[in-house]
């Protein structure tokens, strides 16, 4: 496919991420933190998301920096990367929707936080971790570049392994056995697989 229309699916996607985002970020905003976990090492990892997710891929979008390390990819693999962008969309805005003022981009509890288990968090924990991965994979099936199609996964890797563990500790202090009973009953990632 056209590497210029490759690059508008990922902007319209990187676009709809931020919009999506917006009202839940006001909404969460509302709602006082009152266990913050946000350490040096939470803020270095976003910073790798961000470099990862954002940065690279929009200096091989608007500049020819990165050329040299483009290879090629079929339309196939190309029209996946479409579909794997907008379900990883429909995911993201589900958990959004679902997690509510709930939501922090980083490790916090918040004044009236209730655990949520209901909608797309009685199939899988982490939904919303799930959607950013299928978008990590998207963007390398978007972006034929072996540094700005495959930052996202290697930036957002770092970030998951790290952090998933520390947000259940965070929950199992928070909700004790009901966090317990909830991950006993559900997977991370891939409902009844993983
Ligand atoms: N890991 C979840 C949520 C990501 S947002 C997902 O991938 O969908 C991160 C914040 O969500 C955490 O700081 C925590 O406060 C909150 N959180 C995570 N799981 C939750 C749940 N089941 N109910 C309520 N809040 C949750």
């Amino acid at each position: 496919m056209d590497t210029q229309i490759l690059k508008i699916a990922f902007l319209i996607g990187l676009a709809a991420s931020t919009i999506i985002r917006i009202p839940y970020q006001r909404e969460t905003q509302q709602n006082t933190i009152i266990d913050n976990r946000k350490t040096p090492q939470e803020n270095g990892l976003l910073f790798l998301v961000f470099l990862g997710m954002v940065a690279l891929p929009l200096v091989y979008v608007f500049t020819p920096w990165l050329d040299i390390a483009n290879y090629h990819l079929s339309i196939w693999a190309n029209g996946l990367g479409v579909v794997t962008f907008a379900i990883a969309m429909w995911l993201f805005w589900r958990s959004h929707h679902d997690l509510g003022k709930n939501w922090s981009p980083t490790l916090q509890i918040r004044e009236a936080h209730t655990l949520i288990v209901s909608g797309i968090y009685q199939k899988i924990r982490h939904p919303m971790y799930a959607s950013v991965w299928l978008w990590s994979i998207a963007q390398a099936l978007l972006l034929p570049n072996w540094i700005a199609g495959l930052s996202g996964i290697i930036g957002f890797g770092i970030l998951y392994i790290v952090r998933v563990r520390n947000e259940e500790q965070m929950m199992l202090d928070q909700f004790g056995a009901q966090y317990q009973e909830y991950m006993h009953k559900t997977k991370r990632l891939i409902p009844y697989l993983f």
